[in-house]
């Protein structure tokens, strides 16, 4: 990577002060990238690592099948949220720790590492032994007392940038996590809002090429999130392999029309096929593999 130039390097204040707020994930703490490890699939490695499954674990079958999608198809790392931070407090709100534990068994059952998101920080040790990640969500990503906690432990965390928040914010976000003693962060940007509302959010991809510049942590785009829409999803997904990204989410479901959130954004088994597809393709035009 190039060394950071930009001029919007110190953005907050202008002084060189705000160079080292971030001084723990920026750039001239290490020499080199980062690799974080999701059990034993690697991110920052100069290869191509896609995280996929349903937005919910709904079921112990639902989550098997997707886990067989999944992996038939060249996924490495399993998602699926047994927690939901849902907008509505009437809409489906998870299945609770029992859904962790499906998903574990779904995970292993096909080699696959698996993340799933915690929402308090009381939940972090319980769930610890049976994630091969955390996800923290947009919506907790200045939960700052559940970023800590996930610092005091050793389980790598996918860090979702805030929908309102900034590059330097998020990046502040991850500084928590490695001031608390866990260094382990993938950073991954899911759309913010802004006034165009013809996407369910903006991906803010050159903001997620601009991170990868600021941090050797790695950094990986959820196209599912940021459009809200199918069709959109899968060239969204090749265009930040293209612009070196370490890895794309993507949310898939065996049956979208069924799904209790986010069925509208989700891949069919057959489009997430097609989607890896020519993931791959251009991961091997920008000589990287998705293979691993
Ligand atoms: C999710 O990954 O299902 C999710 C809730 O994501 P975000 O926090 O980015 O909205
Ligand atoms: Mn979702």
């Amino acid at each position: 990577m190039p060394d950071d130039t930009s001029p919007f390097d110190d953005e907050s204040t202008g002084s060189r002060e705000s160079k080292v707020e971030y001084r723990l994930v920026h750039r001239s703490a290490r020499p080199n990238d980062s690799v974080v490890t999701f059990g034993d699939v690697p991110f920052g490695d100069g290869d191509v690592t896609a995280i996929a499954g349903p937005c919910a674990v709904e079921s112990a079958e639902q989550i098997e099948t997707s886990a067989a999608i999944v992996a038939q198809h060249g996924g490495h790392v399993l998602r699926g949220g047994a927690f939901k931070p849902r907008t509505s407090p009437h809409s489906f709100q998870g299945i609770g720790l029992e859904g962790v534990e499906m998903m574990r068994r779904a995970a292993d059952a096909h080699d696959l590492a698996m993340v799933t998101e915690v929402m308090r920080p009381g939940h972090v040790e319980v769930m610890a032994p049976n994630v091969d990640a955390f996800q923290l969500g947009a919506r907790n990503m200045q939960n700052f007392d559940l970023l800590r906690e996930v610092g005091r432990t050793s389980t790598p965390a996918l860090l979702k940038r805030g929908f309102g928040t900034t590059v330097r914010e998020w990046l502040l976000a991850a500084e928590y996590i490695l001031d608390a003693g866990n260094d382990r962060v993938v950073l991954c940007e899911r759309g913010i809002r802004t006034f165009e509302d013809s996407t369910r959010f903006t991906l803010d991809l050159a903001g997620a090429a601009r991170a990868k510049r600021k941090t050797h942590l790695p950094v990986v785009v959820d196209p599912s999130h940021a459009t809200g829409d199918p069709e959109l999803v899968p060239a969204m997904a090749r265009a930040a392999v293209a612009a070196d990204i370490d890895g794309v989410m993507l949310e898939t479901h065996p049956d979208p029309t069924s799904a209790r959130s986010d069925g509208d954004q989700a891949l069919r088994p057959e489009s997430f096929g097609r989607a890896m597809e020519r993931l791959r393709d251009v991961a091997n035009a920008c000589d990287r593999r998705l293979e691993r």
